[in-house]
């Protein structure tokens, strides 16, 4: 069972692979090799490149899957011509984040360049570049330069969301040692920046048994409500919709019992695939992490407000935040099968006050 050095050295790397939508090769190539370490994990791709590991075995229960996003918001090369590299974003940042900026290419022979021309309409630009040229598909980032993590935080480029993913390959890998939760796996999707696209082709297209719990694992934008370090969050809904009631309320429950320290929120700076799920007729509750410099924006708050520079910065997650999604993870895959016993406490209630009803 992996301790917690071996759970963090996991979402250090996973954070720091190049990744964008689309072009989630170097994620699914680690988790490949991860299962593959584990003979008794089975890892399958379905059509859409969206990977699920699941323990082998009879299974009693329904499955339990947590579900991650492997891709981040990203320029992705298009075309290299004399100018430079023509590229596309994919995933949603401000316009001011393109402004007079140096990335650097994590794919390919390229090194680095400078942003010279940006669109936020069609999210289309070029890339003046120094050194050798990319190749169309090749990945950069912002140039984020160096700095040192706050003792108990991960800084790295793509927090959001391969610190989901990690923390739920870090639940399955103790799921694996318990008779118990023989039933609980792990789905990873693609292209969650464009629109749940990734998330939407495992739902249309059978990758994801009809019976299935999901719990979708995010990174959502902290706030002065939800703050960075208080906890993971038990997500009841995201800007769009409100999960599973009865998938929520038993999680709640059964974490509430646990004594583990957690928040309980409602995340509504960002949708996720918790959303697209209920749509497509899954059942789906969320949990997620707090999540500094969301999508790379430093100083987001001040630049929404017009009162501060657009500083592309490193995410952020707290290290027990971390930790605490891996266990509440482990207590929601056992607590969805589990009656939270309300209706029990409300008809004991009534018993007991129906008199002052005269
Ligand atoms: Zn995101």
């Amino acid at each position: 069972m992996a301790s917690k050095a071996v759970a963090e050295k996991w979402l250090a790397e996973m954070a720091n692979l190049p990744t964008a939508s689309g072009r989630e090769d170097a994620v699914q190539d680690w988790v490949r090799a991860w299962a593959g370490r584990r003979p008794d994990l089975k890892i399958t791709t379905d059509t859409g490149g969206n990977l699920l590991v699941t323990i082998r075995g009879r299974r009693r229960r329904d499955p339990v899957l947590a579900v991650a996003h492997m891709d981040h918001p990203g320029f992705v090369v298009t075309e290299v011509t004399a100018a430079g590299a023509r590229f596309e974003f994919r995933g949603g940042v401000l316009p001011q984040y393109f402004v007079d900026v140096r990335v650097d290419f994590v794919t390919g022979p390229a090194k680095g360049g400078r942003l010279v021309e940006y669109d936020p309409i069609d999210k289309t630009g070029l890339i003046a570049l120094t050194g050798p040229r990319p190749s169309p598909g090749d990945v950069a980032r912002w140039s984020f330069g160096r700095r040192r993590a706050r003792k108990g935080y991960l800084a790295a480029p793509a927090c959001d969301d391969l610190a989901g993913c990690a923390a739920a390959l870090a639940a399955l890998d103790r799921a694996r040692k318990r008779a118990d939760l023989i039933h609980f796996g792990v789905l990873l999707t693609r292209a969650e920046e464009m629109g749940f696209v990734g998330a939407i082709h495992a739902a249309t297209t059978g990758s994801i048994p009809q019976a299935a719990r999901l719990l979708s694992v995010e990174t959502s934008r902290a706030s002065a409500d939800a703050p960075l370090g208080e906890g993971p969050v038990i997500r009841v809904g995201d800007a769009s919709s409100v999960f599973d009631a009865e998938l929520t309320n038993r999680i709640t429950t059964a974490v509430r019992e646990s004594g583990l320290t957690h928040q309980r929120k409602l995340m509504s700076g960002g949708s996720c695939e918790a959303t697209a799920f209920g749509a497509y007729g899954l059942r789906a509750a969320g949990l997620c992490l707090p999540l500094g410099n969301y999508h790379n924006m430093g100083n987001l708050d001040l630049v929404e407000e017009g009162s501060g520079a657009a500083v592309p910065m490193l995410e952020e997650v707290a290290l027990d935040d971390f930790h605490g999604l891996v266990d509440l993870l482990l207590v929601a895959a056992e607590a969805v099968d589990r009656d939270w016993g309300l209706r029990e406490r409300l008809d004991r209630v009534y018993t007991e006050g129906r008199r002052v009803l005269g």
